[in-house]
């Protein structure tokens, strides 16, 4: 059993690492290493354990004002580079993240808890991102256009926005960092990263392989501490010319409202609340599967988990008892546990939000066919859960959870399924499964959402956008499309 403590000691990070450097406690500003101007400090701890790990500069508005200047500095020589060589230092970025990947996916889990393959899973998607916009970088294109006008040549140019702030959550502490600034650099543009307060040192490392990758000083730094001073900095300071947030719809629409002043590009990718539509045409072994990855990966703090999973009547008794006996069998754990699937929460508060979904959807008639007990671990574990029959009278029925509980709804073959699934503010993505081809497109047309996966789980990867509509955000990370967030268009029309 494992023993959560209550009073923090340190666990000795370095130790646990074959690069001990990596494991940096300061922040990295424009190529180097600083403490705050007032020492002041945060501590950040294991959720697993409730050890203390280390600590991390708390820089507040000041210094970022004075990092974004130096970015800003920075730009001039960075948009010159020429591309290609933009390309090879982000190769190099790549490579040093794949010869540490084992340590970078240690330092995950002691920060974040997920299990340890889900970490090096994690590494692998974010390294994918550099060496995909890594080859992008040469890519930029000029797009022709055909005058309109007589005796003149007409052009339109694809050129970086300028300094880039990239605000990032701690579900996943790389590879929201990667997807935004690989594509910023390849761009041209220097980058700002503000992570995660619970997940500093991920992105720390990350600063420091950036470092050996050889970026010019100016062209990356990661900023620790207080977010209100950080960030409402980032929002408000008009040589940061994109800003890129991932997290919360909450805070998502705060900063939207902050960077008004600056009409700055913003980009969101915030909160999730997918559906799962499940006909009875598909093997329950499959079925089973799908569901149980789409709802328990990365503990259920997934902004693409199935938060509400909509089941043929035919086939609803079935699957909600193969449902929940996979998810008693779930190994909950320190990341580092063999065969871990489910690690801790980050916060109380997630736990506290977990327990009050279940008990809400218990007094309004839910049936809990699945854990719903505090977990023994205690601390910030919560047991695997599983309710069926949810109403859209229930709290679980329109938030996200962001925890290992599922919802389970049954359908008839009158219910419009497709409405259920849209009656929700959120449109990041859409699980179907079906063999049935009519349905398929059917829904797909009509699914108010930003990614629709068929009968599959898995489809993010850097090669294709990623994204939401309706509140889950604005724009789109990976592919060209992402990239472009972090271009401007100039158009030259020119009698010469
Ligand atoms: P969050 O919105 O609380 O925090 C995100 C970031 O903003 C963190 O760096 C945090 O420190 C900072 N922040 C928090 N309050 C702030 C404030 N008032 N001013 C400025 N900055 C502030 O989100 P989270 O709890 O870290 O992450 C979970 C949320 O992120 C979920 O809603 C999830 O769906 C969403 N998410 C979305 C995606 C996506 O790609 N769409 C991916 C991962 C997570």
């Amino acid at each position: 059993m494992l023993a959560v403590s209550t009073t923090p000691r340190t666990e000795d990070v370095a130790a646990r690492l074959r690069d001990p450097a990596l494991f940096r406690e300061q922040a990295y500003d424009c190529g180097a290493w600083r403490s705050a101007e007032d020492g002041d400090v945060r501590l950040v701890t294991n959720p697993s354990t409730g050890m203390a790990l280390g600590t991390v500069p708390a820089l507040g508005a000041a210094e970022t004002r004075a990092t974004v200047a130096a970015a800003h500095a920075a730009f001039a020589a960075w948009r010159r580079t020429l591309p290609q060589e933009r390309g090879r230092i982000l190769r190099r970025w790549h490579d040093l993240m794949q010869q540490h990947a084992e340590d970078l996916a240690v330092l995950m889990v002691l920060e974040q808890g997920k299990p340890l393959a889900e970490a090096r899973g994690e590494i692998q998607y974010a390294a994918g991102f550099i060496d995909f916009y890594a080859a992008e970088a040469a890519r930029v294109n000029v797009e022709g256009v055909t005058p309109h006008l007589p005796d003149c040549t007409m052009t339109v140019r694809r050129e970086p926005v300028g300094v880039v702030a990239c605000v990032t959550p701690w579900n996943f502490p790389s590879a929201m960092i990667t997807r935004k600034a690989a594509a910023a650099l390849a761009a041209g543009c220097p980058v700002v990263v503000r992570p995660a307060t619970e997940t500093p040192y991920s992105a720390l490392a990350l600063a420091e392989l950036a470092d050996r990758a050889g970026f010019p000083a100016g062209t990356f730094s990661v900023l620790t501490g207080d977010p209100e001073g950080i960030v409402g900095e980032l929002c408000a300071n008009p040589l940061v010319r994109a800003l890129s947030f991932t997290g919360s719809t909450e805070v998502g629409r705060k900063l939207l409202a902050q960077g008004a002043a600056t009409v700055k590009k913003m980009s969101m990718e915030l909160g999730g609340h997918a559906p799962f539509i499940l006909y009875d045409d598909v093997p329950l072994d499959e079925a089973v599967t799908g569901a149980m990855a789409a709802k328990f990966a990365t503990s259920g703090q997934d902004c693409l988990a199935a938060n509400r999973i909509y089941v043929h009547r035919r086939v609803y008794d079935a699957f909600v008892a193969a449902f929940a006996r996979a998810t008693e069998a779930l190994v909950v754990g320190d990341g580092f546990e063999p065969g871990a699937e489910i690690g801790p929460l980050m916060h109380e508060r997630a736990v506290a939000k977990c327990h009050a979904h279940v008990d809400d959807a218990l007094a309004k008639g839910a049936r809990l066919v699945a854990g719903g007990h505090a977990h023994p671990y205690g601390g910030l574990f919560v047991a695997p859960t599983v309710l069926a029959d949810v109403t859209p009278a229930m709290a679980i029925y329109r938030e996200e959870t962001f925890g290992p509980v599922a919802a389970i709804i049954p359908f008839d073959d009158g219910d419009d399924v497709l409405a259920m699934a849209n009656d929700s503010e959120y449109g990041l993505v859409a699980y179907v499964y079906t063999r049935d081809h009519g349905r398929v497109q059917r829904l797909v047309e009509g699914l108010e959402y930003g990614m629709v996966a068929v009968n599959r789980v898995k489809i993010t990867g850097a090669p294709v956008p990623f994204g939401g509509v309706k509140q889950s955000g604005l724009g789109r990370e990976g592919s060209r499309l992402g990239l472009e967030e972090f271009t401007e268009l100039k158009y030259v029309c020119a009698t010469v």
